[in-house]
C-alpha cells in the first residue's frame, strides 16, 4: 500500500545529512530497523522511489528520516534536500530484514546507522540498551550522524571509528578482522551489520572467520 505524507520540516544533522519529519499516516506501523520506499510526489520524481529507514520511535506521532544527500548527483536525495515544508511525498509499507533480536554488537558505517538509530531509540525508551555495544565507522568526525545521542545511549560501549582526521575522542582505524579480534571477546553473541556494500562484505567475512555463526549475524540483504 502507498501512503501520502507531508513534509513538516527538515534540518541538517551533519554537513551532508538531513533529518526529515513527515506526517504519520493513520494506521502506519513499522518495526524499528525496517525500511520504506519514499518518492517525491511531483512530476517525474513520483516514479523515482528510493529505500530509506524511519529513524523515529515507533510510537512517535510523526515519522523521521535521516538521509545523506548526494549533492554532486541529480538524484532523489539532492531533490529531497531542496524540498520545503508542505511538500508531498509517497511512502510504501515497511519492509526489511533488520530487527532487534537480542543484545549484541552493532556494526555500522555512514548512513548505515539509520536502522540502528531506530532500534536504539526504542531500546532506550524501554531501558533495555545497556547490554548492547556499537562500532560506528565514518570517514571523519564531521561525518558522524547523531553522535551525541549515541554517546548518551551507549557510553563506553560506543566506539567511533574514523578513517581520516586527528581529533581526540575517535579511534583512527579500519574495522577489519584485526580490529574486531582486538575489541570483541565473544563471537557467540548477536551481530548487526549495516553500511555500504564494501563495509558489509568485509565485516561479514571477518566475523565468519572469527567464529560468528551466520545465523547470529543480522544484516540487510
Ligand atoms: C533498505 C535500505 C534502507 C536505506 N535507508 C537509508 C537511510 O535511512 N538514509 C540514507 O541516507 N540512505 C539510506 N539508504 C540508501 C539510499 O537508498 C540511497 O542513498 C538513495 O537511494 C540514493 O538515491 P539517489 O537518487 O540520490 O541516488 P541514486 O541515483 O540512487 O544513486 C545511488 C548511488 O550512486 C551514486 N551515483 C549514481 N550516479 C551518480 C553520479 N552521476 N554522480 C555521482 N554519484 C552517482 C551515488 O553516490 C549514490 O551512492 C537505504 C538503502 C536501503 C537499501
Amino acid at each position: 500500500m502507498t501512503h501520502s505524507v507531508t513534509l513538516l520540516m527538515s534540518e541538517f544533522v551533519t554537513h551532508d545529512v538531513k533529518r526529515y519529519i513527515v506526517t504519520r499516516p493513520d494506521g502506519f506501523e513499522f518495526t524499528p530497523g525496517q525500511g520504506v520506499e519514499l518518492a517525491i510526489d511531483r512530476d517525474k520524481w513520483s516514479e523515482e522511489g528510493r529505500p530509506f529507514t524511519p529513524t523515529s520511535h515507533p510510537d512517535d506521532k510523526v515519522i523521521e528520516f535521516t538521509i545523506k544527500t548526494y549533492e554532486e548527483h541529480e538524484g532523489v536525495t539532492r531533490e529531497l534536500s531542496r524540498l520545503k515544508p508542505g511538500a508531498k511525498l509517497t511512502m510504501s509499507d515497511p519492509f526489511g530484514t533488520i530487527s532487534y533480536q537480542g543484545p549484541g554488537v552493532f556494526l555500522g558505517a555512514g548512513a548505515g546507522i539509520t536502522p540502528f538509530i531506530a532500534i536504539f531509540r526504542e531500546l532506550a525508551s524501554k531501558g533495555e540498551i545497556e547490554k548492547n555495544s556499537l562500532i560506528f565507522s565514518n570517514k571523519t568526525p564531521a561525518d558522524v550522524i547523531s553522535e551525541k545521542e549515541l554517546r548518551h545511549y551507549m557510553g563506553e560501549n560506543a566506539h567511533f571509528i574514523c578513517t581520516d582526521g586527528d581529533e581526540p575522542g575517535y579511534e583512527y582505524e579500519r574495522v577489519d578482522k584485526d580490529y574486531l579480534e582486538k575489541n570483541i571477546s565473544d563471537f557467540g553473541q548477536k551481530f548487526y551489520v549495516c553500511g555500504p556494500p564494501g563495509f558489509m562484505k568485509a565485516v561479514n567475512s571477518a566475523l565468519e572467520e572469527l567464529g560468528a555463526s551466520p545465523e547470529s549475524v543480522v544484516f540487510e540483504n
